[in-house]
């Protein structure tokens, strides 16, 4: 059966193109069609950006691709490296703007973000695990988000997207490969549709990057429209990820703002029928913040809206950000709601903070770094 794919923009940047588009402009540069695939192949499956290493084209070729410029359009700012070797890498785009991208090394035996046949594989430490950004902060405005509370600056193109990946290719130690990838860094990623989509093309081809799109994850806020276009665009192959936070319309309205627009209703009957493969499940994202939806009723009432939607919980303990009095429940209350959810039948898992240490555990990244809490409470003022 023939896996759907999305009607695409045009490409606006050469990292962009597929290997039939590079075969269309190549054409109209006088070479055959087949070193369109002989091109993608040099920069995206070989990583190879410098068009004079391109040793099976023709000089007069590589001279005009290195006209067309095939370099990153962003480069590494800075790098932090935690001893669990998670790296945080500071990425500078072009117009100087800052994104961060975290490569995480899955040394668990148990990979608490694999799909149900993948959770009693054994993860060798070389198996790595890229988080990646699709915006430059974010317009969501949650508010125990620090992407949230600074707005949205700009979008990222599909190429900014993937150099993220190339990019974090080149930084790779030993034996280690990214196979899993995770929209979840800075931004809403369907806020940025098609510049994911295409990004999501791009990663997942199999003659370039070739990551398979079961481990590739988007994380989002709830976009509903936009969950049923990726659904269809894709088959419903790409996993899904989705930040609940709150099983009231009231209380996540308060704190993820996206849920005035897309209720909880309307957002559990598009999870219903997102179309996805068989035995794969929805991870669900719940940032748990004290006295705000850490009780043990609400984990209650999220085995009961998640019955009917094959799904897992990812439990975030809130990491602390600037200017907001919002903070994790203590650790017992964690494992209680951890437990509580157990019980129900609800798989529950409980996302280590990997790379805490600099700063760059995952939906931690920030334009601006995370301060002490302040206080403890129920103040949702940011
Ligand atoms: N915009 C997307 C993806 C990026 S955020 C989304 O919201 O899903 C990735 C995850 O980190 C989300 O589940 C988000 O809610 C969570 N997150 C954001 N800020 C956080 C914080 N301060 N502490 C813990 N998790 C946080
Ligand atoms: Fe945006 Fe996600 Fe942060 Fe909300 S949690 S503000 S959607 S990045």
């Amino acid at each position: 059966m023939a896996i759907p794919r999305p009607t695409l923009a045009p490409a606006t940047h050469p990292l962009e193109r597929l290997p039939e588009e590079w075969a269309e402009v190549l054409v109209s540069w006088g070479e055959p069609a087949y070193r369109g695939k002989q091109v993608f192949d040099w920069i995206h499956r070989r990583g190879v950006f410098d068009p004079e290493a391109m040793t099976n084209l023709p000089k007069t070729l590589r001279a005009r691709l290195a006209e067309e410029g095939l370099g990153l359009p962003l480069s590494l700012g800075k790098m932090h490296r935690a001893s669990d070797r998670t790296r945080k890498l500071l990425v500078r785009m072009d117009d100087g703007k800052e994104v961060e991208s975290v490569l995480i090394p899955m040394l668990e035996r148990l990979d608490p973000d694999a799909s149900d046949e993948d959770e009693i594989e054994r993860l060798p430490g070389d198996v790595v695990t890229q988080c990646i950004s699709s915006q430059v902060g974010c317009a969501m405005g949650c508010v125990f988000c620090a992407s949230g509370v600074a707005g949205l600056k700009r979008h990222l193109s599909a190429a900014e997207i993937v150099s993220q990946v190339l990019l974090g290719r080149t930084l790779l130690e030993g034996e280690e490969r990214i196979r899993n990838v995770v929209l979840m860094g800075m931004g809403e990623p369907l806020h940025n549709y098609e510049n994911v989509a295409r990004a999501l093309v791009l990663l997942t081809h199999p003659e370039g990057i070739g990551l398979s799109k079961r481990r590739v994850t988007l994380s989002t806020s709830g976009l509903v429209p936009q969950i049923d276009r990726l659904g269809r665009d894709f088959g419903g192959q790409i996993a899904l990820a989705v930040s609940l936070h709150s099983v009231s319309d009231e209380r996540r309205s308060q704190i993820m703002p996206i849920n005035r627009k897309h209720g909880l209703g309307e957002l559990m009957a598009c999870l219903a029928r997102y179309p996805m493969p068989k035995r794969r499940r929805i991870t669900i994202e719940y940032t748990l913040i004290e006295g705000v939806n850490d009780s043990l009723s609400e984990a209650d009432a999220l085995a009961r809206l998640l019955a009917r939607v094959p799904a897992k919980v990812n439990l975030i303990p809130m990491n602390p950000i600037s200017g907001s009095s919002l903070g994790a429940p203590a650790t017992e209350a964690v494992l209680a709601f951890q437990k509580r959810l157990f019980d129900r039948g609800l798989p529950a898992f409980i996302r280590k903070q990997r790379g805490a240490e600099v700063d760059a555990a995952c939906g931690q990244l920030a334009l601006h770094g995370a301060a002490p809490r302040k206080k403890r409470g129920l103040g949702l003022a940011v």
